[in-house]
């Protein structure tokens, strides 16, 4: 209809129709503004760039393009696509799908699979950072620190380095001023290279070894780790018990190395050393919000710590050590240049920009440690629940604790279950629970006998998922306790 045509219409329908065009006419101009002059895009500017450099953006288009295609493969929630995963016949990124799942889309539920429990792989944080992708991308150009130098001596970011200090004393849980730190290719670099820099040097007179020791249950890797790289500077010497418990305890002079986990894998309590006069590595791999109550910042000559367990990078192998002593701190670095020429520049960019995002976090909405806390509490508390209920099997137990970063008592939340069979026949806790289909790791390897074995709680929520399942339906087939009236 016209507006001519609409002047036979009721008088003001009339009037509005005659002046539509003039109506019009500013929204469209508007538009078409907009369109040639689209507004800066602020939504997740990052801080410190201008707005309108993000429509100057050149090369990154493709890369980011990349990045998303490959974010948005649909793995059914049970999987995920990486930009170097496997290409299917169609050309489209494959899904990896978790354990139990298979399927193009990982939809499918593979019966009587069993519960994987067995590494301490950190996945349990991977939904963080998918809900926090725009804050955690990192863009990597091509020509991106190619010098095997850095901007800080012995091959680190002294960006990365200084936010690992503030990342501490933003949380609480650890000491740093007045002393150096030391990056390495996970932890796992770092123990060789501390006991190596804590022993004589084998080119001394001295004709004494440093003995490495730690308390049952342990991590198994320094064992295995001291075995392997065996020295004339040093070798493994067992458990601490087998030296507190001597006639004679070990003098100062003793050139003693104690591993102490604290909190410990695998059962998650504070771990103070034993042997008096030890050189202690304290290994903080778990010494963050999300695993432990951190009822002080630790003050210790060694402090190790990994990005594994903090941010949930396993991959990209990076921990670091805080360390008072220069001259170790000074043997540190001769290893590390001798070993591995520090620590992959790529991998301190990405870090960077996690711990970036945590510190930036912390004490507010989406803050990580919050995350990973209400996670592994809730993860514990279902399994603690499941188990309360047996007489076969017990799990550790784990008080409340008073915590400074949550400013409160707080539940136990840890990182690993500790589950001993209670009964005479079950000698073999591991080989109990695999015939349930539940993948456990052996209290042997921890030397701390068959009757105990680990569950790893801080994998996949799939796997968390298949692991109470298994362990409800084993528990259910218990016969019901005997209560003798006393
Ligand atoms: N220390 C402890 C107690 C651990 O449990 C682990 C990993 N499971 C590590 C160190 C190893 O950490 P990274 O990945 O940094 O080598």
């Amino acid at each position: 209809m016209t507006p001519e045509q609409a002047c036979h219409q009721p008088p003001s329908l009339c009037s509005l129709l005659r002046r539509l065009p003039l109506l019009i006419l500013p929204f469209s101009l508007l538009l078409n503004l907009l369109l040639l002059f689209p507004p800066p895009v602020t939504r997740n500017t990052p801080p410190g760039i201008e707005p309108h450099r993000l429509q100057l953006l050149t090369w990154t288009h493709d890369a980011a393009a990349e990045a998303e295609a490959v974010a948005a493969v649909n793995c059914s929630g049970h999987g995920r696509a990486f930009l170097d995963g496997l290409i299917a016949s169609d050309g489209r990124s494959s899904c990896e799908c978790n354990t139990c799942y298979r399927g193009r889309d990982c939809s499918l539920l593979l019966p009587n699979c069993a519960a994987d429990a067995d590494s301490g792989d950190p996945l349990f944080l991977e939904p963080y950072w998918q809900q926090h992708a725009a804050l955690s991308a990192v863009v990597v150009s091509g020509w991106h620190r190619m010098s095997y130098r850095t901007n800080g001596d012995n091959f680190i970011s002294l960006q990365l380095e200084t936010h690992l200090r503030l990342l501490h004393e933003a949380v609480g849980n650890a000491v740093t001023d007045g002393k150096f730190i030391v990056f390495g290719s996970g932890s796992t670099q770092l123990f060789n290279a501390l006991i190596r820099s804590l022993s004589p040097d084998n080119d001394s007179s001295s004709s004494s070894l440093s003995n490495v020791v730690a308390s049952a249950p342990y991590y198994p890797m320094y064992k295995a780790q001291t075995d392997l790289l065996d020295g004339r500077e040093f070798e493994w010497e067992g458990l601490t018990s087998d030296w507190a418990n001597a006639s004679s305890s070990p003098s100062p002079s003793a050139n003693f190395i104690e591993f102490v986990t604290s909190p410990n894998n695998p059962e998650g309590t504070l771990k103070r050393p034993v042997l008096p006069g030890s050189t202690v590595i304290h290994d903080h791999a778990y010494y963050w919000p999300h695993y432990s109550a951190i009822p002080a910042p630790s003050d210790e000559d060694i402090m190790v710590f990994t990005d594994s367990k903090l941010s949930g990078h396993a991959s990209s192998r990076f921990g670091w050590v805080v360390i008072k002593d220069k001259g170790v701190y000074q043997k540190l670095n001769r290893y590390l240049q001798l070993n591995s020429m520090g620590v992959s520049r790529d991998t301190q960019l990405r870090v960077l920009k996690l711990v970036k995002v945590i510190i930036a976090k912390v004490k507010k909405q989406d803050d990580i440690f919050d995350f990973g806390y209400t996670t592994l509490s809730e993860r514990w508390s279902k399994l603690n629940k499941i188990l309360s209920s047996s007489t076969r099997f017990s799990l550790q137990k784990l008080p409340p604790q008073y915590c400074s970063y949550f400013n409160k008592i707080r539940d136990p939340s840890p990182a690993f279950g500790w589950v001993k069979c209670e009964r005479e026949e079950d000698k073999d806790c591991a080989a109990v629970l695999l015939k349930a289909g539940i993948i456990s790791r052996t209290g042997i390897i921890f030397e701390a006998g068959s009757r105990y074995t680990r569950l790893s709680l801080i994998k996949t929520e799939d796997d968390m998922d298949l692991l109470l399942q298994r362990f409800e339906s084993l528990v259910s087939q218990e016969e019901p306790a005997v209560l003798v009236a006393s």
